[in-house]
């Protein structure tokens, strides 16, 4: 059974980023009831014992066309929120590893290159998707857009995010209305770039 990252805050203790009322809904409701259709998905599919990272870059060999979407769909939902919630947090001003940050360095220029990057593609993604920041097999990091639920694990190459921005209007309606941006800039504010770091790490000790 897969289940939900469990948080390390309280709902409320991300205000006013981000209230109260869309993290009960959006941990308790949209991510509790992705989890909950990715286990049946994966059940009707025969993959027990898969992890989610195995499933998400091997959908291409689910020949039902309806249960590779719902495995896509509904795993992906699941995966991209247990990382979303992980990496938000009450803590004030963390920093960057001095691993990662050498390395967003050399992939971007500076942090906030990537800061303006991570912005402008979670800006610019057309309805419902997501923003990522990803290593990929030679440890490079790189940041993508993605509609729906789909993540880099869907991509050729299987990259592994270590970050993600959710820009689904329920991520931000109750608040934000309309403000897509403000949104985004608040929610760069409760990042936890030591979860990021952790993140980072355990990619590339992987490796
Ligand atoms: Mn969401």
């Amino acid at each position: 059974m897969f289940e939900q990252v469990k948080l390390d805050y309280n709902y409320y203790d991300l205000e006013p980023y981000i209230d109260t009322l869309t993290m009960e809904t959006h941990y308790g409701k949209h991510h509790a009831s992705y989890t909950k259709n990715f286990n049946e998905a994966v059940e009707k599919a025969g993959l027990f014992g898969k992890t989610v990272e195995e499933i998400l870059s091997t959908l291409n060999n689910i020949p039902d066309v309806d249960l590779r979407t719902s495995l896509q769909n509904n795993g992906g939902g699941y995966y991209n929120h247990n990382l979303y919630f992980s990496i938000m947090g009450p803590k004030k001003d963390t920093k960057a590893s001095s691993i990662l940050e050498e390395a967003i360095k050399r992939d971007f220029g500076s942090f906030e290159n990537l800061i303006e990057t991570l912005q402008s593609l979670a800006l610019g993604q057309f309805g419902s998707g997501w923003a990522f920041l990803s290593v990929d097999k030679n440890g490079k990091l790189y940041a993508t857009k993605s509609p729906n639920q789909d993540n880099p694990f869907m991509e050729e190459g299987a990259h592994t995010p270590i970050l993600c921005i959710d820009v689904w209007e329920h991520a931000y309606y109750l608040k934000y209305k309309n403000l897509r941006g403000d949104y985004i800039k608040n929610f760069l504010s409760i990042l936890d770039w030591e979860k990021v770091s952790e993140n980072y790490k355990n990619v590339i000790d992987s490796k």
